[in-house]
């Protein structure tokens, strides 16, 4: 056990949140150790096709941080969102002009968010990265011992707070945080690109099928990303198709609305599940990302989220290290009472998303039809909704704060 404090945070894993939540505290005094499994050169080299949406409120906080920049010429740009049930009568446009904002959202490919995040904290004089380095235990106390393996060798540093940014699956974080709430939505995501005649949309495709959600988002071009998250039985049947099969079945899924589908890459499928820790700190550690809380990608809420909570737990850390009083446990614990609600909300409206509305329940279905011609000719209610999806109602204060520094 060591007595002596070697950083003030260590945090374990430096995925999306934890170079997230680094990139806000980079340059100033608070000393962090980031951990991560994986090589340095992953992030260079990390070459997984998968994209992302950023909200809009996301891309302002990655702006005011100033990593926006380069990021926004690998962006596609959605101004509208079309809604759609099958066999509902009923539809409805969310756009961004409603809100007058810019956009409703940035399809961004992981790869390019992942290597920026890295590249403007690895010079940072107060971040130390452990890369190839597996974190295999913590000990909690006023001063945290953490045992960690590099290269086959155990080593142990120790900090002040620890935060956990592991992603959903590491098993310490379920020793020091309970209870977890989870949920198998038994069903998976079927995630591909998809080509089609049709260049440059500015609109992404949300669609209620019988068993599933279809989201198609516009990437650069004539490629968009597919998301449809389904049962396991029409799950196995799509993964069993041939690419000609493929092609008929997702063109009879989506219509003509993304134009005629040419060509269908990298299909790769991931299981449902909610985790979610409704006390998501404990004394001086904390759960930040999906390690807290990972949500079914339906909204694409799951980062975002992420994202506003790496903003308020750094924003409060700096102010009471500028007050020269850095108690950890204190920190935490106010974060959690300013977020909690939040996380919840965000975590309840996913999920009724994900249960509720689809399935060919005829009561459902006409409650549907309903909400969404109501969204349709109520411009109040369609811009709450536009709000709920943005996590606009929550974060204005949020980032007015950022600003007027
Ligand atoms: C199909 C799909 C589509 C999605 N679309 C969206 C979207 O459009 N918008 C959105 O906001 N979100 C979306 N998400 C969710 C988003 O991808 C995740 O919220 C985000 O990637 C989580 O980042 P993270 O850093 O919290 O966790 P992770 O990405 O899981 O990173 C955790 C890191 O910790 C490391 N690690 C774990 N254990 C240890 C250990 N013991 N020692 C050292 N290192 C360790 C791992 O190597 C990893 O690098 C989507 C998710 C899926 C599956």
């Amino acid at each position: 056990m060591k007595n002596k404090v070697d950083e003030d945070i260590i945090l374990v894993g430096a995925g999306l949140t934890g170079l997230t939540f680094c990139n806000f505290l980079r340059e100033t005094d608070i000393k962090i150790a980031i951990f991560d499994v994986n090589p340095e050169e992953f992030y260079n080299t990390f070459d997984d096709n998968r994209h992302i949406v950023l909200s809009n409120t996301s891309k302002i906080i990655l702006s005011n941080m100033g990593i926006w920049g380069e990021l926004e010429n690998y962006c596609t740009e959605i101004k509208n969102i079309h809604i759609s049930k099958k066999h509902v009568f009923g539809n409805t446009i969310v756009s961004a002009k409603d809100e007058n904002i810019e956009s409703l959202g940035y399809q961004i490919p992981l790869k390019r968010l992942l290597n920026k995040l890295y590249q403007s904290i690895k010079l940072s004089k107060n971040i130390r990265v452990y890369s190839r380095s597996e974190v295999a235990s913590v000990i909690q106390d006023d001063i945290i011992n953490v045992k960690f393996i590099r290269n086959k060798k155990e080593e142990t540093i120790s900090s002040r707070a620890l935060i956990f940014t592991s992603g959903s699956q590491l098993n310490i974080v379920k020793d020091l945080f309970q209870p977890k709430i989870q949920k198998d939505y038994k069903q998976n995501a079927i995630v591909c690109e998809v080509l089609t005649d049709l260049h440059d949309s500015i609109t992404a495709f949300e669609r209620f099928t019988d068993d599933g959600i279809l989201g198609v988002i516009p990437r650069k071009k004539n490629s968009w990303t597919l998301i449809y998250s389904t049962n396991f039985k029409e799950s196995g049947y799509i993964n069993e198709l041939s690419k000609s099969e493929l092609k008929d079945y997702f063109q009879n899924l989506i219509g003509s609305k993304c134009g005629g589908i040419i060509d269908i890459k990298n299909l790769v499928s991931y299981p449902l599940k909610l985790n979610f820790y409704e006390n998501f700190t404990n004394k001086n550690t904390c759960l930040l990302g999906d390690a807290a809380h990972t949500l079914h990608p339906i909204a694409g809420q799951s980062f975002n989220l992420s994202v506003r909570d790496c903003l308020e737990i750094t924003k409060m850390i700096k102010q009471y290290s500028s007050k020269g009083n850095i108690n950890f446990s204190h920190i935490f614990s106010d974060y959690e009472n300013n977020r909690k609600k939040e996380v919840q909300r965000i975590v309840k409206f996913t999920d009724f998303l994900s249960t509720f509305v689809h399935g060919r329940n005829i009561v459902k279905n006409k409650f549907i039809s309903l909400f969404l011609l109501a969204i349709d000719s109520n411009k109040t209610l369609r811009i709450d909704v536009i709000r709920y999806l943005l996590g606009v109602n929550f974060s204005d204060k949020l980032i007015s704060d950022m600003k007027n520094k």
